[in-house]
């Protein structure tokens, strides 16, 4: 290697600090650049400046964008190709493998994207959904496959073809609207019977005011009263992807379902309107216990005139007592 300065060849190699600005922040470290021995200048070596670069956006991308550990990661635990993942997160495989290998840096677009996977991985659902045409057939069913079944997510997070209802409220169903309205509910820990009926009351009182729902669940009747029809596998699917936390605790013979938020509420999944109505239903019952709340909900038309564990019509929403 030659000194562009003196012409020299006699070349050394010593620590340096080097110093970066990326997207408007100062990055500094240090590792090896090479220098000449006679005049001291720098000598440009293709090799060391190529790892000086790349160790910049390394920790340009662990302080400030996402790492490539973390979207390596992300990808193995759906168990996915590169391929399929690009196409998901809609970007080129070229692309997603330069960010896996660390040489160049998400654009922000992605960052956000990738962060919000790791944070929700049930909203690659959503993104696989609004992709659906980028799929073959033979691709979306193999997706499906396999993040029912090596991430425990829940068929009825794949939308089936919309029908608008009387059971749905004539609305599509909005999982990231059903999550949030959990979190809503349970920010302080709830018990899974008032959180049910409060899911019910909050849909059936927007319906009236509306004629939609907020959520698009259907809802039944058990004995409990009504609530969201496979709440159960709903629940579980949170709980598995580490969104909501689920405990039963024994008192004396009571049994309580207590559930509480791993991850913060989104109210921006909202409509002001529906945000509004979730706050009524909440106030409304802010001092009922279960039992209370569940001995509420039996008074109502949409219960007394269901025939039990069949679904309840979203037009008894015009009677409902709130
Ligand atoms: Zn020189």
């Amino acid at each position: 290697m030659k000194c562009d300065i003196c012409g020299s060849t006699n070349t050394y190699i010593k620590n340096y600090k080097h110093e970066y600005t990326i997207k408007s922040k100062y990055i500094e470290f240090e590792c090896d650049r090479r220098f000449c021995y006679e005049c001291n200048s720098i000598v440009y070596d293709n090799y060391l400046d190529d790892l000086a670069s790349q160790k910049a956006i390394d920790i340009y991308n662990k302080n400030y964008g996402i790492s490539k550990e973390k979207i390596i990661e992300l990808r193995n635990k759906y168990t996915l190709s590169q391929e399929l993942f690009a196409k998901i997160i809609g970007c080129a495989k070229k692309t997603l493998i330069s960010y896996e290998k660390g040489t160049s840096i998400p654009n922000d677009n992605y960052i956000i994207i990738l962060n919000s996977l790791i944070h929700n991985p049930l909203l690659i659902i959503d993104l696989i959904e609004s992709n659906k045409g980028q799929f073959t057939k033979k691709e979306y069913s193999k997706l499906q496959d396999k993040l029912i079944q090596n991430n425990n997510i829940n068929q009825l997070f794949f939308d089936a073809d919309f029908t608008p209802t009387v059971y749905n409220g004539y609305t599509k169903l909005n999982k990231n609207k059903v999550l949030n309205m959990i979190l809503y509910f349970a920010e302080d820990v709830v018990l899974k019977t008032k959180l049910l009926k409060e899911m019910f009351y909050a849909d059936f009182l927007y319906y009236k005011n509306t004629g939609a729902s907020i959520t698009g669940l259907e809802y039944a009747k058990i004995t409990h009263g009504p609530v969201p029809d496979n709440f159960d596998e709903i629940i579980s699917t949170y709980v598995e992807q580490e969104l909501i936390e689920y405990k039963i605790e024994f008192i004396q013979d009571y049994e309580n379902h207590r559930i509480s938020n791993k991850i913060k509420l989104d109210k921006n999944v909202f409509l002001k309107e529906e945000l509004e109505t979730m706050e009524k239903v909440r106030n409304y019952f802010k001092s009922f216990t279960s039992k209370e709340i569940a001995e509420y909900s039996h008074n109502e038309k949409a219960f007394l005139e269901t025939e039990f564990s069949k679904k309840i019509e979203y037009d008894y929403a015009f009677d409902i007592n709130i």
